[in-house]
């Protein structure tokens, strides 16, 4: 005989929710998945009536379930929030042309309006003619920098007063995990954060933070929402990949391993005595930054002078001559090690040589865009 819903005990149930191990009808799902979201919104505080919020959509299953779920918890619990669509076009073929049509699709479905920044507009280079002049190794520094940079300008140009990304609790406990191993303290500290950026111009928040990924896909395909699942085709094979894999191995023994780790990472505390980078404007495009020139000033500058390699790796020979031009103009920042244990090195944007020069810094082709 099939199973009643654990929850209306009317309906019969059709699946098992991974994070509470219920089984519910396809009804009480959605409530349940809603409302949590719902409730991680309030506890938060994570918005204020009459704001307008910038949905980092990138036509991958997180942001279109996170664009879908904030239009009706907007209108369901009067959130009073303006909301808007946000895609930046990267410029990659074959990936990112074929998402932003998933993106358009959305527009029309959800009623939202849709503004598209790209990297050629911005810095007049696409990540094809990138990948063209450096390869396919650093890519994803490159992209996720840039990316990051072209989210906040855009949702600047908008007028909005924050910006929402579809990280879900999967993501946030793969990047605890590598930044323990890391031991990138300043990141560590940061990385549950469900807002950052206060510091700077935009916040950013994350709704999903307690969201299991496996249960975004499920509402995605019982909801049967338009999202593009292609990986990108510049996607290396990881570090974050094999963080994934380890904390699948993990939830196999110990099925809230997920959510223990990023309760984990929150109660970590770093001492006082930890420098951590400070926050001040780059001179050359205004925008915020943890040394006198950002990170995407100093990649833009390599790829223009064909010396890509400024921007990433270790202090290599590009970098130094770059730096030595810089001191000779007194812009060059020393920057201590960023809260590592690496000791004091001089660096683009107060990271340190050794997280500056991982190309998984940034994102492992699982970003769906939205890093
Ligand atoms: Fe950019 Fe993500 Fe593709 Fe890397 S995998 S090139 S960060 S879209
Ligand atoms: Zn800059």
């Amino acid at each position: 005989m099939p199973r009643k819903c654990g929850s209306c005990g009317v309906k019969n149930a059709i699946l098992k929710r991974p994070k509470t191990g219920d089984a519910l009808c396809k009804e009480c799902f959605y409530w349940a998945f809603e409302e949590e979201i719902h409730h991680t919104v309030l506890q938060a505080k994570l918005f204020s009536p009459g704001e307008t919020v910038a949905i980092g959509a990138s036509g991958g299953k997180d942001s279109t379930v996170l664009a879908h779920t904030m239009k009706v918890l907007n209108e369901r619990h009067n959130y009073g929030l303006k909301l808007i669509l946000l895609s930046v076009d990267e410029g990659i073929t074959g990936y990112r042309d074929d998402s932003l049509e998933t993106v358009k699709r959305n527009q029309q479905q959800y009623d939202l309006p849709l503004t598209i920044v790209s990297y050629e507009e911005l810095y007049g280079w696409t990540m094809d003619a990138i990948v063209k002049q450096i390869g396919l190794k650093n890519n994803c520094t490159f992209c996720g920098v840039f990316r990051r940079q072209a989210l906040d300008r855009g949702a600047m140009m908008l007028g909005a007063d924050k910006i929402v990304t579809g990280h879900n609790a999967d993501d946030i406990a793969e990047t605890v995990i590598m930044n323990v191993l890391r031991g990138d303290i300043a990141r560590l500290r940061r990385c549950t954060a469900i807002t950052t950026g206060t510091d700077g111009y935009l916040p950013r928040c994350k709704p999903f933070k307690y969201t299991y990924e496996k249960e975004i896909v499920m509402y995605a395909y019982f909801k049967k929402l338009d999202y593009f699942s292609t990986e990108c085709i510049y996607s290396p094979n990881a570090y974050r990949g094999f963080a994934r894999a380890y904390i699948k191995d993990l939830e196999k023994i110990r099925p809230s391993a997920i959510i223990d780790i990023i309760h984990s990472g929150e109660s970590m505390q770093v001492k006082k005595e930890v420098r951590m980078p400070t926050q001040t404007t780059c001179t050359r495009c205004h925008y915020i930054s943890s040394n006198e020139v950002c990170k995407a000033c100093v990649m833009l500058e390599g790829l223009n002078k064909g010396r890509p390699r400024l921007g990433i790796g270790k202090i290599h020979k590009e970098r130094r001559k770059w730096d030595e031009e810089l001191a000779a103009q007194g812009k060059l920042q020393t920057v201590d090690g960023g809260g590592t244990d690496s000791g004091n090195v001089q660096v683009a944007d107060g990271e340190t040589e050794s997280s500056a020069g991982n190309e998984q810094r940034t994102c492992s082709g699982v970003c769906s865009g939205v890093c």
